[in-house]
């Protein structure tokens, strides 16, 4: 596969090298912008699960113009520096990266938290929608916290079995509360976002980062919550339908009638967790997968050469 392949089989991928984000997402955060004008009136901003730093591009750019605009942009990973960005590298579900966070907002709140926040895929469908829940959760954790009332959080959230329950805790905290799916995002995908809007915590809550948010068990069914406890949230496509298809391959030549030129990637991951995989891969010292006999599949490393 030639490195002119992705740019073909994804539109959003070419596109965001050729317009200077770090990412693909930072589409998904604007055409999220076009439908709900999150950024209207917003200085203050949280970047959850920020790496590469895409979406804190757009922040910085839309916010950062304001004069005082401040974001705040966290992730595990290290990111390379941003104008106007104040970098945190960190978990957010740990205690003391949320209280390194709060200290920036202290007396001052955010008008915007969000986060696109996503665990390592195991392909255990289960394993990956309990692991994305706890990561809105504790993104919702600081959103408490640091957000003023009326303000807005955005999460990435996983349309999975029991995503209703989600639902229902961010409705405890938010006026309004909606699924929507960008163009950018992958229809094969299960994700979507969850947009937040009108900060409205229940009277007599006391946000305290030392207890989970909302204790609850997975040991029933949510889908069957019924009465006041269910909240069934509308669905929202946003990206007009003009808007490139992410599940489409484009031709190199755009309909603008721009012409191909390859362009590298505008920021390359600064230590990403595949590095030790390729150093390995160069030494041709990788382990690779071999068929034995009765066909099972076991690893074997390569001779050092
Ligand atoms: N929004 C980013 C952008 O536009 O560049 C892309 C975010 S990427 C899809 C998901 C990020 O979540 C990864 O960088 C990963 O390190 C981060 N992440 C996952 N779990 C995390 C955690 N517990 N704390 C902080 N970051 C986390």
């Amino acid at each position: 596969m030639g490195r002119t392949s992705k740019d073909k089989r994804d539109v959003y991928y070419r596109l965001a090298k050729e317009n200077g984000w770090r990412a693909r997402s930072a589409f998904k955060l604007l055409q999220l912008d076009e439908e709900f004008q999150l950024f209207q009136g917003v200085t203050r901003a949280v970047d959850l699960c920020a790496a590469p730093g895409s979406w804190s591009q757009v922040l910085s750019r839309k916010i950062g113009s304001q004069g005082s605009g401040q974001v705040v942009a966290v992730d595990l990973q290290a990111m390379a520096p941003l104008t106007g960005v104040i970098q945190i590298q960190g978990d957010i579900t740990q205690l003391s990266t949320a209280k390194e966070i709060i200290q920036h907002f202290e007396g001052c709140p955010a008008d915007l938290v969000v986060c696109d926040g996503a665990p390592d895929v195991t392909g255990l469908h289960d394993v990956d929608e309990y692991m994305q829940a706890q990561l809105l959760l504790a993104a919702l954790n600081i959103a408490t916290h640091v957000l003023k009332p009326g303000g807005c959080f955005v999460a990435k959230i996983f349309r999975g079995r029991d995503v209703t329950l989600l639902y229902s805790q961010l409705r405890i905290f938010f006026a309004n509360v909606l699924c929507a799916k960008p163009r950018s995002s992958r229809n094969s995908s299960i994700e979507a976002f969850a947009v937040c809007r009108g900060y409205d915590p229940p009277e007599g809550f006391v946000a305290d980062l030392a207890k989970p948010l909302l204790d609850h068990s997975y040991d029933s069914d949510f889908n069957q919550l019924n009465g006041p406890t269910r909240f069934i949230v509308p669905f929202v496509t946003c990206g007009d339908l003009s808007a490139y298809d992410s599940d489409c391959s484009y031709s190199l030549d755009l309909k603008d009638g721009s012409k191909y030129e390859y362009t590298p990637p505008t920021q390359p991951p600064i230590s990403p967790p595949y590095q030790e995989a390729c150093i390995l891969k160069k030494k041709g010292r990788l382990a690779k997968e071999v068929h034995t006999q009765n066909c099972a599949v076991s690893k074997v490393d390569q001779p050092v050469p």
